[in-house]
């Protein structure tokens, strides 16, 4: 079974603020599970439940099919790396990550060897004495983790863990972290509010939104199929259109799309709906490619403005009363692209996902 399981559960704060509203998850042994959300959706009351400081209302937490609900934090096999990494001050580097280990009682040489192991394991094996307040932002991140990987938990618990770094060294950092957690095959859970930073370590990503969970999934399935408007717009860039089913083709379903549009979707076959029925259409400005003008399928907008996005030009693109993100490759540009021109937009088979 799985490694870790939240069944129904629910917080209500003192005061009636909700915080949690009947959460299910299950998370497998060796997964790294992100908890994903706008600021205020839930992730650290989810993550403080899990580690034992919160106490769930109703619901329970089993942990190898046990149920640790009751259990303090100390005595759960899990750990937290918490965001404002809450290191002791006055305490160098090897005090800092030995603190735990003194905690359960082990001393001397035992614990000696595991500093340095855990030392090493973050890349830091020379900064033992250092004093925390001579490190980098970076580095206090390393000694974080270090510190919580010690006592080899069954379960570490990552709030935010990144959120303090600056662009370049983050990225770095989700690199590391993410091999670090495959080499250890420790079970991650870390919550994040960066949708890039999530897609790009997680095996999974928990999708939250005022307090329960809007979809589970493995990153290219929230992006290719979300479930709902909420997980559409939070995940990439998403263009949310209404659209009215007209009738199933040979190749897929005609709709028709912002005015005057009638695009043939193809991948959505499996849509349960009755010609007529007024549905929301989510398109990534990837999936949206310039054609000829009089191409079968094809719309005419007027691009109003253009971002440089490297590898290609994000355009905005009025159609009728709509606008739409569009993505054109730098190397694919079939017109000269300006403010003001007119170019014809058609979709990549299988682009849609009608929500
Ligand atoms: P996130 O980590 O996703 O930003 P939190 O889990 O911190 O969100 O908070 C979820 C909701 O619960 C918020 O509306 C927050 O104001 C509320 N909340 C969190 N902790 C408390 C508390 N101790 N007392 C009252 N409300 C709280
Ligand atoms: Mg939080």
């Amino acid at each position: 079974g799985p490694l870790l399981r939240l069944d129904s559960v629910n917080k209500v704060f003192p005061g009636g603020s909700v915080g949690l509203d009947s959460i299910s998850l299950s998370i497998e042994r060796g997964e790294f599970l992100s908890l994903l959300g706008p600021s205020g959706c839930g992730k650290t009351t989810t993550l403080r439940i899990i580690a034992g400081f919160e106490v769930p209302t109703s619901g329970r937490v089993l942990l190898d099919g046990k149920d640790i609900t009751p259990l303090r934090p100390f005595d759960r096999p899990v750990n937290t790396v918490f965001q404002d990494y809450a290191l002791f001050p006055n305490m160098n580097v090897q005090e800092n990550i030995a603190f735990g280990l003194t905690l359960r009682g082990m001393s001397g040489r035992d614990r000696a060897r595991k500093v340095k192991e855990a030392l090493e394991l973050v890349g830091l094996p020379d900064r033992a004495k250092a004093q925390i307040g001579s490190l980098s932002g970076g580095q206090r991140q390393r000694v974080a983790l270090a510190r919580a990987l010690v006592c080899e938990p069954q379960l570490l618990l990552l709030d935010e863990p990144l959120s303090a770094l600056d662009a370049s060294l983050r990225e770095h950092m989700q690199n590391e972290l993410k091999r670090l957690q495959k080499e250890l095959g420790t079970t991650f859970v870390m919550v994040t509010h960066d949708q890039t930073e999530a897609l790009s370590i997680s095996d999974r990503i928990a999708v939250m939104n005022k307090g329960h969970i809007e979809q589970i999934a493995d990153p290219a399935t929230l992006y290719d199929r979300p479930a709902s408007k909420f997980v559409a717009g939070f995940i990439g860039t998403t263009n949310l259109l209404p659209g009215v089913f007209l009738q199933r083709e040979p190749t897929g379903i005609r709709f028709q799309v912002a005015g005057d549009w009638r695009p043939v979707v193809t991948g959505s076959t499996e849509l349960a709906a009755m010609a007529g029925t007024r549905l929301t259409i989510a398109i990534r400005p990837e999936d949206i490619v310039q054609m000829r003008k009089g191409d079968p399928d094809t719309f005419l907008g007027e691009i109003s403005s253009i971002a440089f996005h490297g590898h290609s030009l994000r355009l905005l693109v009025k159609l009728g009363s709509s606008s739409l993100w569009v993505d054109v490759p730098r190397d694919r540009v079939e017109t000269d692209i300006r403010e003001g021109a007119v170019i014809a937009l058609g979709l990549r088979a299988g682009a849609c996902c009608p929500l």
